[in-house]
């Protein structure tokens, strides 16, 4: 045997153990400051990473985005692309801060504060730096390339101040103000909700709330009262008024009760009145017994707004408890009682109700309600209702003055810059378009700790101060400033500034900033936006100092990176980071950030349910990488169409692993036979050459046009189109080129080694991006002298393939599957040779009579019409809709046999043209005949057997026999063997015997002497 040129392959590959191997290998090789060294001069490619949260290791979920990431990065850098391969981290709000108060047992904002904002605040900086070092490590391990390092990190001083620097902007063009208003709050985190965290997965909740039916006496008409309905009991002590609808009808009852009739259509009313006509009534509120009702003068309002769908038509209002009651309060000029503090607890002046909280206080009010005979019904009422995004705390609506942004002149400048984006799933884009279409103002203040301080100074003199830059706060600063670590509370707490307009000393507002002000300025404060001059480790400071070494560079640097040329995160970022990015950018620049997003949608466990640490269907990351590797991870998150919900699991893995061995097992059998021949092929001749067969020249345009499609593909954003690509590429090379070139590598034939050479490292070039461990294993082994690694290797170019020759052995495909199917279904097995095959349609196939008569095992193949009878009907899934009422024609002509047949598939029948699929085509063979037919492609085989054609499937049954033993024995594949059969098969041995002994490389057929097939190793022959 000649020198082994290349390493024999094990059965199956060992991901985890080979990609451990791979990544200290291209530590020890720089091989990823190598590629970044090769494209420093080449065109730039701009992705602006999204910030992850640093609170939590890496999870399979974030593994997905961090995937594609990766996989486009490396797709451009073998593009020869430049690229800046910043990793952001997300470090400061709410996800944070709770992780942080759960580890200290803190349960409200009043044991932080006792606490000490300072230790908090170095307890939450800590979380960051643990969190950052692990998703370090867990995205290193997935095989992310990244510059590992120089992360940003959002609470570095540097990012700040590019907030403040957007805040005072949004000041200056009047944008900014303090509202008033009902907001979503969350008791717990004792903090305001905007709009778009309402729309984060696992916001709404199903949940049975308590459903009321109260009476409310009236003041002037004796014995009668209004019902309402409610299911948040808390806010009855806040009601001022009660709405009808003016246009609607209202009864009442026999009792005494006023309801409106469309709810109750079946009952019997004593008197009938417009909406309209209840206007001004008076009536007792629902708790007057405690002081804020009873100052209030209860009456009826009139809204067009009250539905007839729900409740009794007339419908409670607490200004003081929901969004809606709040503006139709301002409308009506109805006071606004506020029961509840920013705990969610009820203040003193509520009586017995002082102290408890929205939840707890049900059952206490209920009870008193129905003390008073005022609770005309009390059940239970299933609903999907808004809870904290964080802590999972069921919201409430309170009164809060909260800092705002308006978008009422930005709306349209917004829309403007989304137009320019190209979005992928188109959709997605879409969905962009409606939010900003209807978002409301954007809510940014937060009153938290752990957060972007907001440089908001509102003056007694009514002037609000708005600082733009630590060096402006610095200039105005009347003290504390030699005590300000960071730009954070509470060291920021204790700066006052001077007013610009009266002088006086005013102090910063409590607020921090909502946390997507700290991701949307991203494009900006890490590439230097307006910054005069670079500054190295410019981006390590405040929090952040010690934790990069990221430079801060100038404003010709952000020219040169601006904006991105695709940015990819999940779908529900549309309104989170997109947003948030799109927005600072429109208003720092007028433009929207990024050219392209790749959005995607929820990851669920293999069954189709949300993951989650409590229902013990979590995966992590470590994991994963043990158990799967993270090729297949990547494969998983790579073959997934972004328009669907990914189901990640072990299961899903296993399939992928089985799946990737036919690729294994192709460049094992190559490996294997290279290593007869010793045949060493060397890169600089990597095109195929020299006396290639047919078979060859189709693999090589077969490969060209994988290669071409599959960069298509990569400029599309679409990995999921480069798996499927690779999955039809791998079937052709594995089932139809080695299968049907075998007998050729068994001869050493260098024209076929050298094809599927080729073939193989292509596609390894190709896959790179996705499978960056599993090619670079095997490029090492397979490119012995060529580039180091095959992410050096430059992106693959290639002839435009000869699709008319590729559509020809599309054509043979088919028309071998089809015979496949007919002799399965007339029971007769592979192995047994047969007269013919006819084939009618696939004219592509003509010129491949040979390769299909070999393949389908026939004699002879003829291109002729098939005489079968056809049975055409119609496919009503898919021609009902199209025809309607005139499907019965058709049907009727079909069924007649009354059709014509157009080609390709085709028919006309009735008068109508009906295509492939909508139509199911059955060919029943005559006697001795099976047939199969699909997508205008018929044949038949001829079943017939005679003496020959069995003896010749015995031969067949004898070499498969044979072959399988060798096999079992372990020989090798140039081992030669001694056959000795029995008796039985003398005359398949007198007839066949060099046929045989070809095929399973016999040196001698010996006859007799043993009832049993036996083989053994000859003797080498030399
Ligand atoms: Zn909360
Ligand atoms: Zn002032």
């Amino acid at each position: 045997m000649a020198d082994q040129v290349f390493q024999p392959l094990p059965t199956v590959p060992d991901h985890p153990a080979l990609e451990e191997e791979v990544l200290a290998w291209w530590e020890a090789q720089g091989t990823f400051a190598k590629l970044r060294e090769r494209n420093a001069q080449g065109p730039r490619f701009s992705f602006f990473d999204g910030p992850v949260t640093a609170n939590k290791t890496l999870a399979v979920h974030t593994a997905w985005g961090r995937t594609l990431k990766d996989v486009f990065q490396r797709y451009k850098a073998l593009r020869g692309f430049d690229q800046r391969y910043q990793n952001g981290f997300d470090c400061q709000g709410l996800w944070i801060e709770v992780g942080v108060e759960r580890e200290l047992g803190l349960n409200s904002k009043r044991e932080i504060e006792e606490y000490g904002l300072d230790r908090f605040a170095r307890k939450c900086r800590d979380v960051v730096v643990w969190s950052a070092d692990e998703l370090t490590r867990g995205s290193k391990r997935l095989g992310q390339w990244m510059d590992w390092g120089n992360d940003y990190f959002t609470f570095s001083d540097t990012n700040i101040e590019y907030v403040w620097r957007m805040l005072k902007k949004v000041h200056a063009s009047g944008w900014l103000y303090m509202g008033h208003r009902s907001t979503e709050w969350c008791p717990r985190c004792g903090t305001s909700i905007s709009q778009h965290e309402l729309t984060m997965s696992g916001v709404y909740q199903e949940r049975a709330d308590p459903s009321l039916y109260v009476r409310l006496p009236l003041s002037d008409r004796h014995g009668e009262s209004l019902v309402i309905w409610t299911t948040t009991p808390w806010t009855l002590p806040a009601n001022v008024a009660a709405a009808v609808n003016p246009d609607a009808e209202y009864g009442r009852r026999l009792n005494g009760e006023w309801v409106a009739v469309a709810r109750y259509p079946d009952e019997t009313f004593d008197e009938r009145l417009r909406g309209s006509e209840l206007v001004g009534w008076r009536y007792e509120g629902p708790f007057d017994t405690l002081a804020p009702g009873a100052a209030v003068e209860h009456r009826v309002v009139a809204w067009d707004d009250v539905t007839l769908e729900d409740g009794t038509g007339i419908v409670h209002i607490a200004p003081g408890c929901g969004g809606e009651d709040f503006e139709l309060g301002k409308r009506e000029g109805l006071p606004v009682l506020t029961p509840v503090d920013e705990a969610g607890h009820f203040y003193d002046d509520y009586g017995w109700l002082h102290g408890l909280g929205t939840v707890e206080s049900a059952d206490q009010i209920i009870g008193n309600l129905g003390e008073r005979g005022l609770l005309v019904e009390a059940g239970l009422y299933e609903h999907r209702y808004p809870h904290c995004w964080r802590c999972d705390t069921p919201l409430i609506f309170r009164i809060a003055d909260d800092w705002l942004i308006s978008v009422v002149d930005l709306r349209q400048q917004l829309l403007d810059a989304n137009a320019t984006v190209e979005w992928t799933p188109e959709y997605m884009g879409k969905r962009m378009d409606d939010w900003l279409r209807n978002m409301g103002d954007w809510n940014i203040s937060r009153r938290r700790y752990y957060g972007l301080p907001l440089p908001f100074y509102p003056c007694a003199c009514g002037h609000l101060n708005v600082i733009g830059s630590k060096a402006e706060l610095e200039a105005r600063a009347l003290g504390g400033l030699d005590q300000l670590e960071e730009l954070r509370r509470p060291w920021i707490d204790r700066v006052p500034v001077g007013c610009e307009r009266c002088g006086e000393p005013v102090e910063r507002v409590k607020e921090v900033g909502d946390v997507w002000l700290d991701a949307g300025i991203v494009p900006f404060s890490t590439l230097g936006w307006q910054n005069d001059e670079w500054i190295p480790e410019g981006y390590a400071t405040g929090a952040a100092r010690g934790l990069t070494k990221a430079d801060l560079p100038d404003h010709a640097y952000w020219e040169q990176w601006f904006p991105a040329d695709w940015v990819s995160e999940m779908r529900e970022q549309i309104r989170l980071w997109f947003y948030s990015q799109l927005f600072m950018s429109v208003v720092l620049v007028g433009r929207a950030p990024f050219k392209k997003v790749l959005g995607y949608e929820k990851m669920l466990d293999e069954t189709g349910r949300e993951m989650h640490g409590s229902w013990g269907n979590m995966i992590t990351a470590e994991d994963a990488f043990a158990r799967m590797g993270a090729d297949v991870m990547r494969w998983q998150y790579c073959a997934q169409p972004p328009d669907r919900n990914l189901l990640f699991g072990f299961g899903p893995a296993e399939e992928i692993e089985r799946e990737l061995l036919t690729f294994w097992n192709s460049i094992s059998f190559f490996v294997s036979y290279a290593n007869i021949e010793g045949f060493a092929p060397s890169w600089s001749e990597l095109a195929p050459a020299g006396n290639v067969q047919p078979l060859d020249r189709w693999l090589v345009e077969r490969t060209h046009a994988f290669v071409a499609d599959a960069t298509a593909a990569y400029e599309r954003y679409r990995a999921d189109d480069v798996i499927r690509l690779y999955e039809s590429y791998v079937d052709d090379l594995s089932n139809w080129y080695i299968r049907r070139s075998r007998r050729r590598f068994w001869g050493g034939d260098d024209a076929s080694l050298r094809t599927l050479w080729y073939a193989l490292v292509q596609t390894l070039r190709v896959l790179a991006p996705v499978m960056p461990f599993l090619t670079e294993h095997i490029w090492r082994n397979l490119v012995q002298d060529g580039p180091e690694s095959v992410h050096l290797a430059p992106w693959p170019e290639v002839a435009p393939p000869d699709r008319a020759l590729l559509d020809e052995i599309v054509d043979v495909r088919r028309v071998v599957t089809l015979a496949h199917q007919a002799r399965a279904a007339s029971g007769l097995k592979l192995r047994q040779p047969l007269r013919r095959l006819v084939v009618e349609g696939a004219s592509g196939a003509q010129g491949h009579a040979a390769e299909i008569a070999d393949e389908v095992r026939v004699k002879d193949v003829q291109f002729a019409k098939v005489d079968a009878e056809l049975r055409v009907k119609p496919n009503l899934p898919a021609l009902g809709p199209r025809l309607g009422k005139e499907l019965r024609a058709v049907n009727k002509a079909l069924q007649a046999g009354a059709f014509e047949e157009l080609g390709g598939g085709r028919y006309r029948a009735a008068g109508h043209e009906l295509e492939p699929g909508e139509v199911l085509v059955e060919r029943g063979g005559r006697e001795g005949w099976a047939v199969a037919a699909a997508e205008g492609v018929t044949v038949a085989l001829d079943t017939s057997l005679d003496d020959e054609l069995l003896l010749e499937g015995r031969v067949l049954d004898l070499i498969r026999l044979v072959n399988s033993m060798r096999k079992e024995q372990g020989l090798e594949l140039t081992d030669r063997i001694v056959l000795t059969v029995p008796d039985a098969l003398s005359e398949v041995v007198d007839r066949h015997g060099a046929w045989i002994e070809g095929e399973v490389l016999a040196v001698d057929i010996r006859v007799g002497g043993s009832a049993e097939i036996a083989i053994a190793k000859a003797e080498a022959r030399d």
